[in-house]
């Protein structure tokens, strides 16, 4: 907060760190000097940007300013005034400027009355400057103890803002000399090595805040190009508006990979919010700024204050809250914050122009970034170390899932088993019944035998079948001579004796192909498929034969005897219909013998 207080102090008090005496500037160049890097310029600003070189050189430079020199943002020219003092044996040498980023930067000087120019900044492609530099430098020549007067002439979209360092011309050149550029060239390896880092990070557990980080790192590379001209050597095109865009957008990332990091969606889902817009917010300006809408900048810099004086608000309250990482994150913010400020005063012209002011942004950055770096990490092994957990919870209970589905499936195994045995005895039983009650429909209860309806069934295909194979078929039908008397004297019981007594007899006289039944009472009936008629004549023969000789044992020691009349018919091809037609002329053959006095066979 303190450092806000500062900063708006500072934005609304501005006064030029330039002392207002209108005395000599210049620097003296001693034997043995290869780099000076502080003297003092005398400097003219004019708004109109109208004034050639001729007419400046007239004029009075009322200010007297440092080497490091800052004016803030400026719509007119800034002109410099600077007279060298070559006191050592050298003759060439090249003033250097610390920024790369001015539209144009130009030297001027006499040379037998005739001013000559030297193009720099932006506007000037690299090859045609005097160094194949990003930043402008100049060639000066300088013979030995002589003096020259030099006029700098610098316009800029940004800050007029710079350090000009004078070296020899050998210094300059050296290879080992190490460069600002050579320092931002690490830091961008540094990024790189980052965005890799990161990239693994976000392929591995696809967070958007590796997103948001990446791109901030991205945009903060770019800034750093921007910052550094080294965009220009990759052949991009000069933009005077790069660093301020650029910036914009640094600042866009940097609130996305806030709100991701400090959790607002859950934690402070408004406030995420809140950061969205103001997210939005900066792609506008970075877009207005880039189109070169006036004031924008301004207004940019102070929509940002704002949201950096939000942004600590908000991660104390979410550090408050409970979430322990939003103190590394302050950490990282306060370190970040105070450096960034440095530079935009020191560019706005509030503060003097000093390495500390201008360049501690790299430090604070470069921690920043790096503390970023290592909470993302973290926040990885974390989101590591949360999975394996809940792998292992969720292997514990699929192996306690099997273990009770494995024994839910043997008991309901076993129960099944149990039920199929069940089912199968119950089906054998069910299949059991069914023949019995097939059968039970088919049979005669008394005499085991087929009853009269089966047998209807059975003749009648028999018939078909001999009538298509041209086959012999014959039916044998006997009735029990007087059965009624046999009844009568013995009882009813002993005629179903003597029944079942003449039912064996059938069943025992005939073959496997005959079909026997009960036609009725005391009457049976017998098919007989291939069978000619005399064997037939011979089997009924046999039968009564057998009859005749037979006498059934009662109980009470009594016997019966009885005979049997028989009547047969076979089939004629040409006349019969069906079955009936044999059972009828057999019926008939049976009743003629009755009529002729009964224990006969008769054929018809
Ligand atoms: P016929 O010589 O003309 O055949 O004289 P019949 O007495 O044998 O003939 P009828 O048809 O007049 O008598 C048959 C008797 O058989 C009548 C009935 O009471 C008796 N009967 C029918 N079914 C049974 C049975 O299952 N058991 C017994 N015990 N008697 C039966
Ligand atoms: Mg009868
Ligand atoms: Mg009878």
């Amino acid at each position: 907060m303190r450092f806000f207080i500062i900063f708006v102090i500072l934005l609304f008090s501005h006064s030029p760190c330039t002392s207002g005496n209108n005395a000599w500037a210049d620097a003296e160049i001693q034997p043995d000097n290869t780099t000076i890097d502080s003297f003092t310029l005398n400097y003219l600003y004019d708004d109109s940007r109208q004034y050639s070189i001729n007419e400046i050189s007239r004029k009075d430079f009322p200010l007297q300013i440092n080497n490091r020199f800052t004016q803030g943002y400026l719509e007119g020219n800034s002109w410099f005034k600077l007279t060298i003092h070559n006191n050592s044996r050298e003759q060439r040498f090249v003033l250097y400027l610390s920024e790369p980023f001015w539209d144009q930067f130009d030297l001027y000087y006499q040379k037998q009355q005739q001013w000559v120019s030297h193009k720099n900044g932006l506007s000037v492609p690299l090859n045609r400057r005097d160094y194949n530099d990003t930043h402008p430098a100049f060639t000066l020549s300088i013979a030995p103890g002589d003096s020259q007067t030099y006029y700098l002439m610098g316009s800029s979209v940004s800050a007029h803002i710079g350090k000009l360092v004078l070296y020899t011309e050998q210094e300059y050149l050296r290879p080992t000399r190490i460069t600002l550029n050579d320092i931002y060239l690490f830091y961008q390896g540094v990024l790189l090595i980052i965005i890799i880092l990161n990239s693994f990070l976000f392929i591995a557990i696809r967070e958007r805040i590796y997103a948001w980080y990446i791109a901030y790192i991205l945009a903060f590379s770019a800034f750093i190009s921007v910052l550094s001209g080294s965009y220009l050597l990759l052949g991009l095109p000069p933009w005077s508006d790069a660093l301020h865009t650029v910036g914009t957008i640094v600042v866009m990332f940097m609130v996305l990979f806030s709100g991701a990091f400090l959790e607002l969606k859950e934690r402070l889902p408004r406030m995420q919010r809140v950061f969205n817009a103001f997210a939005l917010t900066f792609a506008v300006f970075a877009v207005l700024i880039a189109l070169k809408v006036p004031y924008t900048s301004l207004v940019f810099n102070i929509v940002s204050s704002l949201f950096f004086a939000l942004l600590l608000f908000v991660s104390i309250k979410v550090w408050l809250q409970g979430y322990l990482k939003a103190q590394y994150y302050l950490i990282a913010l306060v370190i970040y914050m105070p450096s960034m400020g440095l530079m935009t005063l020191t560019f706005n012209g509030f503060i003097d122009n000093t390495d500390l002011s201008r360049y501690a942004f790299i430090a604070g950055s470069f921690i920043e970034i790096i503390f970023f770096s290592l909470l993302l990490v973290n926040r990885f092994y974390d989101l590591q170390k949360e999975k394996i957990k809940i792998q292992a919870l969720l292997i514990e209970e699929q192996e306690k899932t099997e273990h009770y589905l494995e024994q839910e499936i043997q008991k309901r195994t076993k129960e099944l088993t149990k039920t199929n045995q069940r089912l199968s005895i119950q089906t054998l039983e069910l299949e059991h019944a069914k023949k019995e009650l097939t059968l039970q429909a088919i049979t005669d209860p008394l005499t085991q035998l087929y009853n009269r309806r089966y047998f209807a069934d059975i003749a009648g295909s028999a018939f078909f079948n001999a009538m298509r194979y041209q086959q012999a078929l014959a039916i044998m039908m006997l009735d029990i001579d007087e059965f009624k008397k046999i009844n009568d004297i013995y009882g009813h019981q002993a005629g179903d004796q003597v029944i079942t007594y003449c039912a064996r007899l059938l069943t025992r006289f005939s073959r496997k192909s005959d079909t026997v039944a009960r036609y009725g009472g005391e009457e049976f009936i017998i098919l007989l498929p291939q069978t000619s008629l005399r064997e037939v004549q011979s089997l009924a023969q046999r039968i009564k034969q057998e009859v005749n000789n037979t006498s059934i044992v009662l109980k009470d020691d009594s016997t019966i005897t009885f005979s049997i009349s028989i009547g047969i018919a076979q089939i004629e091809r040409t006349q019969d219909q069906d079955i009936q037609d044999i059972i009828r002329r057999a019926d008939q053959a049976l009743y003629q013998a009755k009529q002729q006095g009964r224990d006969q066979i008769i054929t018809i």
